[in-house]
């Protein structure tokens, strides 16, 4: 079951309209926790349509992060930590 309460930009609070917006699922890497990979070790993140204009969500090996579509050459700066991967 996808639990989601609002866009996952954190200077955004829209709250979370399947029927709109951009809906991401990350697979945590199994034996990262120390659990087997099952339906609880996928994440999922929504971004209103607002934001899924402008950004994307990205997973690194350490956590999930907001990224900008329009500075890529700076996005180690401008990324933004949403979760722990
Ligand atoms: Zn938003």
């Amino acid at each position: 079951m996808i639990v989601i309460s609002q866009c996952a930009n954190p200077g955004c609070n829209a709250e979370f309209d399947h029927r709109e917006g951009e809906l991401f699922c990350f697979r945590k890497p199994p034996g990262a926790d120390g659990r087997p990979a099952n339906t609880h070790s996928v994440q999922h993140f929504w971004l209103c349509a607002q934001c899924a204009r402008s950004y994307y969500l990205e997973s690194t090996h350490t956590a999930v992060v907001l990224r900008s579509r329009f500075d890529r050459e700076a996005t180690s700066h401008r990324s933004q930590f949403i979760a722990v991967a």
